[in-house]
């Protein structure tokens, strides 16, 4: 059966497709009952989508997803059940914001040597509601005709190597924990199956990220194959972390997770949600 919560996706404030009003109508048409807003980086989202929410019978969780830079890999923590008005967080996040355009400039700058004009404008055209993102660029490269599609576009401009990479460092995972912890949130690691750690690095991310007071990670998410749900639940249990599960849900016509057709977590796991007032119902 399908789960009726959804803890991870993205609206036009990062880099969906829909306002947070058009994500939280298309949640409840999918049928979910509790739905976590996560943007990259940026709560602006949260207000817009709790009245919507509201409106349509559906709990909303505040969230946010950080961007971390650890030991030279990005890295990205899902804060949950935060408050969105905590000033650390609130500061951190704008930092944040403030190096993405930075990074941005370096991005076009680097995109202009490769002789691909007016990058930083055209991206900026795609990110008038917060942040700025390699997604927003990637889709002024389709517009230009440069690449086919999301896929095509990011291998052949935007990753390590490329003309549009343009390296960064991004927050400290203690930060990001602790900007979550003290807002009263739950720090969660986003996809692990993503990073291609290996199991040595693995270990050594689980176990610091427990001690700085971490106690999440997604199990079953859009970018999980259903061999890794098995994997990480096992790893949720040996860690004892609570699991989470998202669709990473971006808007329509992406290569991603449809929201409402996850599996609900393997047995034996043990759900962030399970002590959430929001969740009782479920
Ligand atoms: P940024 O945080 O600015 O580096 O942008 C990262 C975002 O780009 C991710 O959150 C994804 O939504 C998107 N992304 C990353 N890699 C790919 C890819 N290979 N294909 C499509 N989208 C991607
Ligand atoms: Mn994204
Ligand atoms: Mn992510
Ligand atoms: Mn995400």
């Amino acid at each position: 059966m399908a789960s009726l919560i959804d803890l991870h996706c993205h609206s036009s404030i990062s880099d969906g497709m829909l306002t947070p009003t058009e994500l939280v109508q298309h949640a409840a048409r999918r049928g979910l009952r509790v739905l976590a807003l996560t943007d990259h980086d940026d709560v602006g989202g949260l207000s817009e989508a709790r009245i919507t929410a509201q409106a349509h019978g559906i709990e909303l969780i505040h969230g946010v997803e950080i961007s971390v830079t650890w030991h030279g890999r990005t890295l990205h923590i899902v804060g949950l059940r935060i408050d969105p008005e905590y000033s650390p967080l609130v500061q951190g996040l704008e930092s944040i914001r403030q190096g993405r355009r930075t990074r941005a400039e370096g991005m076009a700058a680097s995109l202009e040597k490769a002789g691909i004009h007016g990058s930083l404008e055209g991206a900026y055209r795609y990110a008038t509601q917060g942040i700025i993102s390699r997604t927003h660029f990637a889709r002024y490269l389709m517009e230009k005709g440069l690449a086919g599609d999301m896929r095509k576009v990011f291998k052949k401009y935007l990753v390590k190597g490329k003309p549009g990479y343009y390296e960064h460092r991004w927050a400290s995972l203690e930060d990001a924990v602790s900007w979550i912890k003290g807002s009263g949130g739950t720090a969660v690691i986003a996809h692990p199956g993503r990073y291609d750690l290996g199991r040595t690095s693995m270990a050594l991310l689980l176990n610091e990220f427990r001690a700085l007071g971490g106690t999440g990670i997604e199990v079953v998410t859009g970018s999980h194959t259903t061999t890794q749900f098995q994997e990480f639940a096992q790893i949720s249990q040996k860690y004892e972390l609570h699991a989470s599960q998202g669709s990473d849900y971006h808007g329509p016509g992406l290569s991603y997770m449809e929201m409402g057709v996850l599996p609900e977590l393997p047995s034996g796991c043990v759900p962030v949600w399970k002590d959430w007032p929001e969740a009782r119902l479920l």
